[in-house]
């Protein structure tokens, strides 16, 4: 990979900025064209792409597919079908022009931002790049992409393929870790969308003060988990165990712990197993469908949290192989290492609360998550979650979902994150809504 220079920089900012000026990406055959040709990059690179995060995450085949290649490919065939009545200017009621002459005419639209910058991180390192480009492009921006130096077989192959599909004069990528990152952040950007943890992300928001650029940030946190008693413990530990150990747990949605009472907790951790071994078959290590940790690092951070609470099944580790098998914990305190911070790896605790009072305020005391999941058929227990918790998405009986919606903003609240995208919401995200009143001369 060859570094880029601070004058690279510079140049390649101030040559993206030339490009929106002259009105490049502004039309929207230019638009429509360039998410056209992102679909073909995902369609005619499915094996490079797999490959890629093959080497860098072992990330099983059918979910590299299914999470980095047919996500993206719904979503950039969910704005070319929907983009031009987005797009449409929106009047305002009659009533809203009181006291105006008759005749008079008031609407919002959708103006481009300018030259805008997308960071990502590792764990999703295509997805969390690319679908926020297809709002980018769709609103008409010139862009310049970051991917994450934690993943750098996937860095490499965006860096080869993007040129080589998108127009070289509006969209670019830049590789690099945090020399490169903050000789972006100190350029004058129009937007910086970011993916990542909290600390970097108020590095981003301070170097985007200075030039008063608008960010949006979608971190990460605690998501929790209530499973309520009388529920069909089977169905929810197959649901929960799916969403809960894709990629080795390295997913910023995942389930992050458990709440349920004590009479459920022993028969929720033994179905966990049952569904463990559904999926991953009795050795997990020897599944092709079964991820890795990232790196070391992370390794050692995920294993130190090995020791909370009483393992109920998982548990081995292998550093060599930067493996951790999935696992269940039961039993665990509040106050024990692995519900101090986001685990963001295979191991899930389960918390026993003696009933719902108890895991809103559990819920309610720490910081807002990015998503909250809830099991139970109690129609009062799902409108007391709704709205009684704060958490950026809230998804009952199936984790993960909602952010498959794309008329859904995904997005945080708190410290997981501010602003949101994906359909719509990126085209809002990646412009500005330009109010315009028409008043007659006459
Ligand atoms: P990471 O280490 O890849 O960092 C993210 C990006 O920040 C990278 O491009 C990196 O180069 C850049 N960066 C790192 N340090 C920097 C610095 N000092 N200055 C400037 N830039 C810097 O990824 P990560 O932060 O480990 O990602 C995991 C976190 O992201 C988790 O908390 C997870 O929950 C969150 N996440 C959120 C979402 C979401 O959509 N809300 C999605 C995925 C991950």
């Amino acid at each position: 990979m060859r570094r880029p220079l601070v004058t690279d920089i510079d140049d390649l900012v101030a040559r993206l900025r030339a490009a929106f000026a002259t009105g490049r990406a502004r039309p929207l055959a230019w638009r429509r064209e360039q998410l056209t040709r992102l679909r073909s990059l995902f369609t005619e690179h499915r094996g490079d792409i797999a490959d890629a995060l093959y080497a860098d995450l072992r990330k099983p085949r059918a979910d590299a597919f299914a999470t980095e290649i047919d996500f993206p490919v719904r979503e950039i065939d969910h704005t070319l079908h929907h983009l031009d009545g987005w797009l449409r200017p929106r009047p305002v009621s009659s009533g809203a022009l009181a006291g105006l002459p008759d005749g008079s005419t008031a609407l919002t639209q959708y103006d481009p931002l300018g030259t805008v910058l997308i960071i990502a991180p590792w764990n999703y390192p295509v997805q969390l790049l690319l679908v926020p480009l297809v709002g980018a492009l769709a609103a008409g921006n010139t862009v310049v992409l970051k991917p994450s130096e934690v993943t750098p077989a996937t860095s490499a192959l965006m860096a080869r393929l993007v040129p080589q599909y998108l127009d070289t004069r509006a969209v670019a990528v830049v590789e690099g870790g945090v020399p490169e990152t903050t000789e972006l952040l100190a350029q004058r950007w129009d937007h910086i969308f970011y993916t990542g943890n909290g600390t970097v992300g108020r590095i981003v928001m301070r170097a985007a003060a200075e030039h008063l650029t608008p960010v949006t940030l979608e971190l990460g946190g605690k998501s929790p988990v209530f499973v309520d008693r009388d529920v069909d413990l089977a169905r929810v530990a197959a649901r929960l165990a799916a969403a809960k150990f894709r990629n080795a747990g390295q997913t910023c949605v995942a389930p992050d712990y458990v709440l349920t009472d004590p009479e459920t907790a022993p028969a929720l951790a033994a179905a966990l197993g049952a569904a463990v071994e559904a999926l991953f078959g009795p050795d997990p290590r020897s599944s092709q469908a079964y991820g890795r940790i990232v790196n070391e690092r992370h390794f050692d951070r995920v294993a130190a949290l090995l020791g909370s609470g009483t393992t109920a099944f998982g548990g081995q580790t292998d550093r060599a192989d930067t493996y951790i098998a999935p696992t269940v914990l039961t039993g665990v305190k509040p106050d024990e290492p692995v519900m101090q911070e986001e685990i963001f790896g295979p191991v899930l605790p389960i918390v026993e609360v003696a009933g719902l009072d108890e895991a809103i305020a559990f819920i309610n005391d720490r910081d807002k998550p990015l998503a909250l999941y809830g099991f139970t058929e109690n129609e009062t227990t799902r409108r007391r979650l709704a709205d009684e918790t704060s958490s950026g998405g809230l998804g009952f009986g199936l984790p993960m979902a909602h952010l498959r919606v794309p008329e859904l903003p995904f997005g945080g609240v708190g410290e997981s994150g501010l602003g949101n995208y994906h359909g719509p919401h990126s085209l809002a995200t990646f412009s500005h809504r330009k109010a315009r009143l028409d008043v007659p001369l006459r």
